[in-house]
């Protein structure tokens, strides 16, 4: 039954996207797929960091797994017919919206898995520039603020879902917002040594807007979204004059993408190269950034230290 409603999905979406359909040929068997005999609900997430806070807040209670792998780009992915299984057999679907995962919503429309926006409530920031003008920029878990309401929102979904053990939920909520809370602490702290004019993050993607938002800082970027994952002549132009009209100290470039064109920003300029910064996912477990508090720990210390570096030169 679940295998012919996949067929169906799979046909479906063949139609809609008039029969050009990214779906992979690394579908396993039906055998291949391991049943879940443990009981417990499988939460399923669109990619790695709403998978880690799922798996923090739901501890043992629930199984947590991730669409995109660690590593993986989020915004462009193409899912798999074994994705696709995974979706059928969730209890619970957490997706971050904003358009994040318009790759997923259209191959999973006739789920009837319960589905929480992990978003909402989120104060939107709008894309400025390119094809994306206009639109939400999707990256709120940036900024350890908006992380905790994606804690909260995803606090709740569970206790929805399991309502047994609602209070270990939210008391892992209580937990993880104090060590957000911490995070934002650590980067106020470390924007302070930084001079007022110097306090500008130049990235590889628009990915910083909440985060910049939160620290009261300007930001420029090569291009809006990793979708694009390319710069124009005219966008590394307009970088470049950004970087030196504000005497930016350092620029920095996402995991996820070639850092070539910031590091061409740098060599045009005073700035030096800050290094990398991790947004669209967690790197493996035995990786720098394994988790979701990691992973703005490093970000933190990654600007910090590349700004103040710099600074301290200049
Ligand atoms: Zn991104």
């Amino acid at each position: 039954m679940k295998r012919w409603k996949t067929l169906l999905v799979l046909a479906c979406g063949a139609a809609l996207t008039g029969g050009v359909l990214a779906i992979s040929a690394e579908e396993p068997s039906a055998a291949e797929v391991a049943p879940r005999s443990d009981g417990r609900p499988l939460v399923l997430a669109t990619f790695t960091v709403i998978a880690d806070m799922a798996a923090v807040i739901g501890g043992e209670t629930v199984e947590v797994e991730s669409i995109t792998k660690p590593g993986a780009e989020v915004h462009g992915y193409e899912p798999t017919a074994s994705d696709l299984k995974a979706a059928e057999e969730a209890d619970l679907i957490l997706e971050n919206g904003m358009g994040l995962e318009a790759w997923f919503e259209r191959f999973t429309a006739n789920n009837d898995a319960p589905r929480a926006l992990v978003s909402r409530g989120i104060d939107e920031v709008a894309i400025e520039g390119g094809e994306y003008d206009g639109r939400v920029n999707p990256h709120a878990w940036m900024s350890p603020e908006a992380g905790q309401i994606y804690a909260a929102n995803i606090a709740a979904a569970l206790t929805q879902l399991d309502p047994q053990h609602g209070d270990q939920y939210w008391s892992r909520y209580h937990a993880y917002a104090a060590e957000l809370s911490g995070i934002a602490a650590e980067l106020t702290a470390g924007l302070a040594q930084i001079p007022p004019q110097n306090r500008a993050l130049v990235t590889c993607e628009g990915a910083f807007s909440y985060l910049t938002r939160t620290a009261g800082i300007s930001e420029a970027y090569l291009w809006p979204v990793n979708a694009e994952s390319t710069s124009t002549p005219r966008q590394v132009a307009a970088t470049i004059d950004f970087v030196k009209a504000n005497r930016v100290p350092a620029v920095f470039c996402e995991s996820t993408v070639s850092d070539a064109a910031a590091r061409a920003v740098a060599d045009e300029t005073d700035a030096t190269f800050g290094g990398t910064l991790y947004v669209d996912s967690l790197s493996s477990a035995d990786g720098p950034v394994p988790t979701y508090l990691e992973l703005l720990r490093s970000v933190v210390r990654t600007v910090v230290s590349g700004l103040t570096g710099a600074a301290a030169i200049g």
